[in-house]
């Protein structure tokens, strides 16, 4: 005899979802280095700025790290890869991107990393932030865990007024913080009709194709291997919620 009254994993995982999130009027996505923001959040953006989101990112590190090229000068590298992400950005309409240039891999978190967090977020005054999520188990890269505490804890200190008064900036409290490659993820972003421009904003990033997206700059089979591997981590990523394709996270309310 079946058991009709225990959950079916699915809908289990439905009961846990908060309420869908409106589109925001203004977002901030905060990445630690050009691209993590697109591989995260790109077609959740794209989505909201087709929608009217005036849709701001933050790239923390100048990404001078980024290349398997022994060859490669760490200066010119950060140049191109200001400029692709600006033609990313464009791919995913956003409003606008703002460069803080610290060193790729040599992020620390600090007080000064946290009051410049607090700053951004208090300047763009969105009404959701994106980032990475600092909890993540097994997170190696230094930089990423350096940006999600250092994002946790700006969006404290921007929602209280007496941190940071030297900023000169009142106070602001987001409605919600989805932070991306979450381990426990409750909160997903149906991106059906925005992964087209999630892919193409990655491909932006052709000083990145060797390191991250398997030579997909190099030839048509590449990409197409590349494009392959995102459609399959978007159809993981929705499965828990039953959506096909979708970006997942864990949703913070501050
Ligand atoms: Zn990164």
């Amino acid at each position: 005899m079946t058991d009709t009254s225990a959950g079916t994993g699915v809908y289990d995982e439905l009961d846990k979802r908060p309420a869908p999130l409106a589109v925001p009027d203004r977002a901030l996505a905060i990445g630690a280095h050009p691209d993590d923001i697109e591989f995260g959040s790109g077609g959740t953006l794209a989505k909201w700025a087709a929608a009217g989101c005036r849709v701001t990112m933050l790239v923390v590190t100048d990404g001078s790290k980024g290349s398997w090229d022994p060859q490669t000068d760490p200066a010119e590298l950060a140049a191109t890869r200001i400029a692709e992400q600006k033609a990313a950005a464009d791919r995913l309409g956003a409003h606008e991107v703002r460069h803080l240039e610290r060193v790729d891999g040599e992020l620390e978190y600090s007080m000064d990393l946290r009051r410049e967090m607090c700053r951004q977020i208090r300047e763009v005054r969105p009404d959701v932030v994106l980032s990475h999520d600092p909890w993540q188990r097994y997170q190696l890269h230094p930089d990423h865990r350096a940006t999600g505490w250092a994002v946790m804890d700006g969006v404290i200190a921007a929602r209280d007024h007496l941190f940071f008064p030297e900023l000169d900036l009142p106070a602001h409290r987001p409605a919600a913080v989805l932070l991306w490659s979450a381990d426990e993820p409750d909160h997903w972003e149906d991106i059906t009709m925005a992964f087209d421009d999630k892919i193409a904003a990655l491909l932006c990033h052709s000083s990145q194709g060797t390191t991250t997206m398997g030579g997909a700059e190099l030839s048509d089979e590449n990409r197409d291997v590349f494009v392959a591997r995102m459609t399959e981590w978007a159809r993981n990523q929705g499965a828990a919620a039953g959506l096909d394709t979708a970006e997942s996270f864990k949703r913070i309310t501050p």
